[in-house]
């Protein structure tokens, strides 16, 4: 059988892996990704909405080559058909090209000093003495036994990595969004604003977005959860309306329960989907999984420079990236256990709400007579507070 051996191997060669890869490898340490399709980026699973601190966390200049369109606003549509302007930080960002920026992202990893394998599967970890030391992987038919003081699992959503190393991987079906979009041409939308539609006829448990990217071409996506019929179903309902086309479509799923409980042990870290560090209300992950994989590439090469691969040190990760984001992914999950209570009716009367009321001078005898009027919002507030 074919040996390699690594400082770290990261399994997974997407935003997760081509960052946690790209700061490992800065921090002068041997670093291999591992990719099992033959070409990074590819097949997109992803709406492409990303906000301007993504840059700033990875330290790039996005570029024009990836960039398709900049948002300078976005709007929430109830299901009545009410039309609330929203601006949140989401609505500060841009569309782009995935498959496009997550091969440059590979590239700069590359370029910092990483090995890239495409077409190579992680089948197996190897673990010796309850520690992790290296995956088994396939390429091209051949067996190859790869060793490493640290393995980053970057796998995604499918991710068996995080199971086979011990780790509790709580993706309850229920908790994972199932989605489906269409690249779209011909599309007549305003190409700085997003759009996310909202109700039980749209998206069950989710929403259906449509995000520009430029010259009259968009992603248009649902993501639902508990339902019989399926995203694709929900999805060719809606388009069958519009006069324009699809050039691509794309099926994946979101894990929206939260952040897993533990993200390390013995000569392992686990990032991004497969951690899911994914904000459980917009179901974007982009800027999360890269803060948390800038983290484990620099905390698994600071542990290979300190010759400590244990628990005791790799739980720094665990540590310093709930300190970063850990609080806010927590509020996103109470947020997101309440909106699954929403009905149809909750939604029109909050929508219309907000529409008629002067947000900034907003009292809070104003909400309590609303909320007065409308038991269920009522419930939902006290939960809150
Ligand atoms: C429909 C949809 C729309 C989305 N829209 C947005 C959005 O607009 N904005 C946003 O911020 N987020 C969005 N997200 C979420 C975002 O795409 C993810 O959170 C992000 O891509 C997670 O990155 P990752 O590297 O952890 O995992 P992934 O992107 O899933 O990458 C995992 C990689 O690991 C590889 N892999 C898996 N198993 C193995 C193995 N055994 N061996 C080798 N390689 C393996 C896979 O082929 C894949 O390339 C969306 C998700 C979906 C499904």
């Amino acid at each position: 059988m074919k040996k390699l051996e690594y400082d770290v191997v990261v399994v997974g060669g997407r935003v997760g892996g081509s960052t946690a890869s790209l700061f490992a490898s800065k921090s002068d340490v041997d670093v291999l990704m591992i990719e099992k399709r033959q070409e990074i980026g590819s097949p997109v699973q992803c709406a492409e909405g990303v906000t301007y601190n993504t840059f700033e966390t990875l330290e790039i200049k996005p570029s024009e080559r990836y960039i398709r369109s900049r948002i300078k606003g976005a709007y929430i549509n109830a299901p009545d058909g009410r039309r609330i302007k929203y601006d949140g930080d989401i609505a500060e960002g841009m569309v782009i090209d995935r498959k496009i920026f997550d091969k440059e992202l590979a590239i700069e990893s590359a370029k910092a000093g990483t090995d890239i394998m495409v077409k190579t599967t992680a089948k197996d970890l190897i673990i010796k003495d309850q520690k992790v030391c290296g995956v088994i992987a396939k390429h091209l038919g051949e067996t190859i036994e790869i060793s490493a003081d640290v393995v980053i699992a970057a796998d995604g959503i499918e991710s068996n990595m995080a199971r086979l190393a011990g780790i509790e991987t709580h993706h309850n079906p229920d908790l994972i969004c199932s989605c489906a979009q269409y690249e779209m041409v011909g599309m007549d939308v305003d190409p700085g604003v997003l759009e996310f539609y909202f109700g039980e006829k749209i998206a069950p448990g989710g929403y259906l977005w449509i995000f520009p990217k430029g010259d009259g071409i968009a992603n248009v996506g649902v993501g639902i959860r508990s339902s019989v019929e399926t995203a694709i179903n929900y999805l060719n309902k809606y388009v069958s309306d519009l006069d324009a086309t699809p050039v691509e479509l794309n099926i994946g799923g979101v894990p929206v329960s939260g952040p897993i409980d533990k993200t390390y042990t013995d000569g392992f870290l686990v990032v991004g989907d497969a951690a899911g560090q994914v904000d459980p209300i917009t179901g974007g992950g982009i800027h999360p999984t890269i803060s948390c994989a800038r983290i484990a590439g620099e905390i698994a090469a600071e542990a290979v420079q300190n010759n400590d691969y244990s628990s005791e040190f790799l739980k720094s990760y665990h540590k310093k990236w709930r300190d970063e984001i850990g609080e806010t992914l927590d509020q996103s999950v109470k947020y997101r256990r309440m909106a699954d209570k929403l009905n149809d009716n909750d939604m029109n009367a909050l929508a219309e709400f907000i529409e008629t009321q002067d947000l900034e001078a907003i009292s809070k005898i104003s909400v309590l007579k609303f909320v007065g009027k409308h038991p269920n919002l009522m419930k939902l507030l006290t939960e809150l507070l």
